[in-house]
C-alpha cells in the first residue's frame, strides 16, 4: 500500500472539506478530482457535460485519477461517481479506501445552501420536482460500489473535524502499519489522534536518518536540536545524512543536562528558527536524550503553531520511554514538566549503537524503564531479559537491538490505546514512580537519577503488593533480584518521612483525593489500586531505609 487516502461517497458527504483536514493532521498534500478536472479541462464540470457529455468527464476523470493516484503522501476527494469505473477501482487499490457515508437528508440539507444561487443545470442533483429522492435513487444505485471500501465513515452526526479523526484513526488502523509493517527496523507504529508514527530501532541507523525523513514525507529543512555532550559525537553524521538526502540542514547545541528543560532554552531556540527563517513543514529533530526530546518536542509543538517532529533518542531511557508516546514539556521553577504538550513525532529513530558512548550509570538507569516494561505487561519479555542480563548490559548488538524493540512495541501498544492517559492503561506505565518521583524530589534531584528512583519504587510497589496479598513471595523474590541484576538500586536512601509523603501528595497520580498505586498481581499483570493503607506505605519505605 501506498502512504494514499482515497475519499469516495456522494456528494454532500463533506470529502473536499474532510479531506482538507486530514492532510492537514497528517501534514500530507491534499488533491481534488473535480477541481484536478476543471483545472485540466479549462471549464466548469457543467459545461463539460453539457458541451462534451458525462463520457468526456468521465474520461478526464480517469485521467486525473491516475495521476492522484502516481503521487505518495497525498488525500485524494474522489468525485462522487468515481468509484462506479471498475478502472478507477483499481487505481484506488494502491491507497486506503475510506467512504464518507451520510443519509440522503443529510446530503440534501448540506447541498441546499450552497447550490441555491445556481440554475437547475448546474446542479442536476437538486433539479426536478422531488431532489430527495433523487438524491435517494442515485445513492442507492451507487451504494455497493461505496460499500466496497476499506473502511467507512458515518459523518451524519459528526463536525468536519471529527470526520477528519475518523479519517485519521482508520489510516492509523489499516494503512500505515501495512506499509511500515514490510520494512526492516520498524519496532512499531504508533497509532496517534494526530496521525501514526514509526519508531525504527536498529544498529546504525543514524547514517539514513535524511533518507528516513524523506520516507514520512519529511523533504524540507530539518533543524537540529542537541546537546553538548550527543552533539560533539554525532551531530556532524546526522547532518550529513540530512543534507545528503537534498534536505537543508543546520544544528543548534545546548549545554547538557535538565536545567536546559527551560523557558530560556525555549527561547533560544525560537530566535535561532526564526534567524533561519524555519517554516511550517520544516521538521525540528531532537538530536539526544530525553532532556533534548522534551525540548525540542515542546518547541515543534508550539513555534508556528506547529512543526513536523522527529526523535533521534540516543540514551537508553529516551528511546524505550521518553521519545515515545508525544508528552513533550519544559520545567518551571515551580516543578518538573510543568509547561508541555501532547504532540506525537512524525518519527521516532534509535539508534542503538549510540548506546556505546552513554556515561555508564545513565545507562543502567535505562534498563528500569526496560525491565518495568517485563514487570507490568510482558512476563516472556522478562524471562528474556534475566536470561540475557549480561549480554545486555555490555550492549552486545543483536540482543540489545531485540530487547530495545520489544520495550519500546509494549510502551507503543499502550499508548496507541491510550493516548491522553484517559482509561488507566497509560497510568500501568508509572509503576514504581509513586514512591521514585516523591525520592527524586526529596533527594532535590541530585542523588539519585530518574531510573535508579524508580528502580527503588519498584522494589516498594512490589513489596506493597505482597503485603496487599496480590504478589507472592517468589516472585516478590525474583523481581528484586532482576532489578539487582541490572545493576539497579534496590534500597532507599535515607529521607524525611514526612517529606516523601508531601512529595507523594503532589505527585499526578493523586486523584480525588486519594493516591492512586500500580501494583503487581504477578509478574507480567499490573493493576490500579485506590485502596494502599497508608501505614502499607510508610512499613515498606522504612524497611527499604533499614536494609541500606
Ligand atoms: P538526558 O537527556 O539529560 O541525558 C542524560 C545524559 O546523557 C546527558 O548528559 C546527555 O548529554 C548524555 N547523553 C545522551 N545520550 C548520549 C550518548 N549516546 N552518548 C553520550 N552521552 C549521551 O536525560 P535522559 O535520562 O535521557 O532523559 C531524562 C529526561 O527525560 C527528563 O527530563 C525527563 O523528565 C524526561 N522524560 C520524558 C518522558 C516523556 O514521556 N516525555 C518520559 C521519561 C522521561
Amino acid at each position: 500500500m501506498k502512504r494514499l487516502i482515497f475519499l469516495t461517497g456522494f456528494a454532500g458527504t463533506g470529502k473536499t472539506t474532510v479531506g482538507r483536514l486530514v492532510a492537514e493532521r497528517l501534514h500530507w498534500d491534499f488533491l481534488d478530482t473535480d477541481e484536478m478536472v476543471v483545472l485540466r479541462a479549462g471549464k466548469s464540470i457543467p459545461t463539460i457535460f453539457r458541451g462534451e457529455g458525462e463520457e468526456a468527464f468521465r474520461a478526464l476523470e480517469r485521467a486525473v485519477l491516475a495521476d492522484a493516484a502516481g503521487s505518495e503522501d497525498t488525500v485524494v476527494s474522489c468525485g462522487g461517481g468515481a468509484v462506479v469505473d471498475p478502472a478507477n477501482r483499481e487505481l484506488m487499490q494502491q491507497g486506503l479506501v475510506v467512504c464518507l457515508e451520510a443519509r440522503p437528508e443529510t446530503v440534501l440539507a448540506r447541498l441546499r445552501p450552497a447550490m441555491e444561487a445556481l440554475s437547475d443545470e448546474e446542479r442536476p442533483l437538486l433539479a426536478g420536482p422531488d431532489p430527495l429522492e433523487r438524491i435517494r435513487s442515485l445513492k442507492a444505485e451507487r451504494q455497493p460500489v461505496y460499500a466496497a471500501a476499506d473502511w467507512t465513515v458515518h459523518t451524519d452526526p459528526l463536525s468536519p473535524e471529527d470526520a477528519a479523526n475518523e479519517v485519521v484513526r482508520a489510516w492509523a488502523q489499516l494503512g500505515a502499519p501495512a506499509i511500515w509493517a514490510s520494512e526492516a527496523d520498524v519496532a512499531a507504529v504508533v497509532r496517534s489522534e494526530m496521525g501514526p508514527y514509526p519508531v525504527l530501532v536498529g544498529w546504525g541507523l543514524l547514517s539514513g536518518l535524511g533518507d528516513r525523513l524523506r520516507q514520512v514525507g519529511l523533504a524540507r529543512s530539518a533543524w537540529l536540536v542537541t546537546d553538548e555532550h550527543v552533539g560533539g559525537l554525532y551531530a556532524k553524521q546526522a547532518l550529513a545524512s540530512i543534507r545528503a538526502a537534498g534536505l537543508e540542514g543546520d544544528a543548534l547545541v545546548l549545554p547538557p543536562g535538565e536545567p536546559t528543560k527551560s523557558f530560556e532554552s525555549l527561547s533560544r531556540i525560537y530566535a535561532w528558527l526564526a534567524a533561519h527563517h524555519a517554516e511550517r513543514g520544516d521538521a525540528v529533530i531532537a538530536l539526544g536524550g530525553g532532556v533534548v526530546g522534551d525540548l525540542a518536542g515542546t518547541v515543534a509543538a508550539t513555534y508556528v503553531r506547529g512543526m513536523p517532529f522527529v526523535q533521534v533518542p540516543t540514551s537508553l531511557l529516551a528511546m524505550v520511554d521518553a521519545s515515545i508516546g508525544g508528552k513533550v514539556a519544559v520545567n518551571l521553577p515551580e516543578g518538573k514538566n510543568l509547561v508541555g504538550a501532547f504532540f506525537p513525532p512524525r518519527l521516532v529513530l534509535a539508534d542503538v549503537a549510540t548506546l556505546a558512548t552513554l556515561p555508564p550509570r545513565a545507562c543502567t538507569e535505562g534498563w528500569a524503564e526496560v525491565v518495568k516494561h517485563g514487570f507490568i505487561l510482558d512476563l516472556d519479555y522478562l524471562d528474556t531479559l534475566e536470561e540475557q542480563a549480561d549480554l545486555l548490559k555490555a550492549l552486545a548488538p543483536e540482543p540489545t537491538v531485540a530487547a530495545i524493540a520489544r520495550s519500546v512495541a509494549i510502551k507503543a501498544a499502550v499508548v496507541s490505546r491510550d493516548e491522553h492517559e484517559t482509561s488507566g492503561l497509560r497510568s500501568l506505565l508509572n509503576y514504581g514512580h509513586t514512591v521514585g518521583h516523591a525520592l527524586e524530589a526529596v533527594t532535590g534531584y541530585q542523588t539519585l537519577l530518574h531510573g535508579e528512583a524508580v528502580a527503588i519504587g519498584m522494589v516498594g510497589a512490589a513489596r506493597i503488593s505482597h503485603r496487599m496479598g496480590l504478589l507472592s513471595s517468589d516472585d516478590l523474590a525474583r523481581h528484586d533480584a532482576i532489578i539487582a541484576r541490572f545493576g539497579l538500586p534496590t534500597r532507599c536512601p535515607p529521607v524525611a518521612m514526612p517529606a516523601l509523603h508531601a512529595a507523594m501528595r503532589l505527585d499526578k497520580k493523586v486523584q480525588g483525593g486519594s493516591q492512586r498505586w500500580v501494583l503487581l498481581e504477578r509478574l507480567g499483570l499490573a493493576t490500579l489500586h485506590d485502596d494502599v493503607p497508608a501505614e502499607a506505605v510508610d512499613s515498606v519505605i522504612a524497611e527499604l531505609m533499614r536494609a541500606v
